[in-house]
């Protein structure tokens, strides 16, 4: 029980606790001020497919490099972001930049990819996001087709008409949606159905373990069975090893996402590694 505890220890978890809050405070404020042209920055990750191993996309991912504090992690800021309200006009910055982008490499490489988007709960129940979202396609004039909107399962996907209707606006749209780490949220494979989308990224507390543990194998093997039978795309994120790789090619799983084909980087390496060379050279 609690009152077990000598006096010290109480001191000892006070002091780790307010450090935590304070660490908070400081990215949160951090944030606020940050001139986001100057200090964020897109990395972007290749999408490859399991079996021919062809380039399929790329999933653009938010780096922050603060001028003092040098890099801090999204997996940090962005949930500080979600509480204050600052992910909408970061969330904004992000589509901003990463249609330029797809732009550009639709202009330069003619390349007929895909570049996902990560989108908050926040942001798309936002009641303008989507008509947002419209005009900035027609404003810089990108093919609807070339962007795939990543929603983490979760509160975007609770049994609500509203979030229904966001799905079936951008389906209508002609823009793709993913449910990203699909496995480790709470949306019931019961109500999953109601929801317009096209891919589901199997998460990676689910890949990390798929060979030493042999339910999470049957787990995957069921989410791409399903996913089959109900028409959407699968794509497994952190993938590292060949092991892991030649599990999910038996399995059908049809895109990898991780590691084993490359890290998130910034565009310009990018391209040199996936776009100049789009066989990848180190999986055969
Ligand atoms: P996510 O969308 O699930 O992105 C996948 C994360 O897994 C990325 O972490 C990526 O770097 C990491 N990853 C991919 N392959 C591997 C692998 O083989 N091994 C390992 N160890 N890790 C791998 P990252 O970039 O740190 O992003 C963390 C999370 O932050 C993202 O998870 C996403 O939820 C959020 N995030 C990142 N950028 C944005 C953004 O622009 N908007 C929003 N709303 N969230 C973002
Ligand atoms: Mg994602
Ligand atoms: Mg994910
Ligand atoms: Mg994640």
């Amino acid at each position: 029980a609690k009152n077990t505890y000598k006096g010290n220890n109480y001191m000892f978890f006070d002091a780790e606790l307010s450090k935590k809050i304070e660490r908070k405070n400081e990215i949160g404020f951090l944030l606020r001020r940050a001139d986001y042209d100057k200090e964020l920055v897109l990395y972007y990750q290749p999408q490859y497919n399991t079996q021919d191993h062809s380039l399929v996309g790329m999933e653009a991912l938010l780096r922050w490099i603060q001028p003092e504090k040098g890099f801090i992690g999204p997996g940090e800021f962005i949930p500080i972001a979600e509480e204050s309200g600052d992910i909408i006009e970061i969330g904004e910055w992000v589509i901003n930049r990463a249609m330029d982008q797809i732009k550009k490499w639709n202009e330069t490489f003619s390349s007929n990819l895909k570049v996902s988007i990560n989108v908050s709960p926040l942001q798309i129940q936002k009641s303008n996001f989507v008509s947002w979202f419209r005009e900035k396609l027609y404003e810089k004039n990108v093919d609807a087709q070339w962007i795939d909107l990543e929603i983490t399962e979760g509160s975007a996907m609770a049994p609500d008409s509203a979030n229904e209707e966001v799905f079936a606006s951008f389906a209508q749209m002609g823009v793709t949606t993913s449910i990203d780490d699909f496995g480790t949220g709470y949306a019931s494979l019961h109500y999953i159905k109601k929801f317009d989308f096209n891919r589901l990224k199997i998460a990676k507390e689910l890949i990390d373990n798929i060979y030493e543990d042999k339910n999470a194998k049957l787990i995957v093997q069921a989410i791409i069975m399903m996913a089959k039978g109900m028409g959407l795309k699968t794509i497994a994120e952190g993938v590292e090893d060949m092991k892991q790789f030649q599990i999910l090619k038996m399995l059908n799983c049809d895109e990898i996402q991780g590691y084993i084909f490359g890290k998130p980087v910034p565009a310009e390496e990018f391209e040199r590694e996936h776009l100049n060379n789009k066989m990848n050279k180190h999986i055969s």
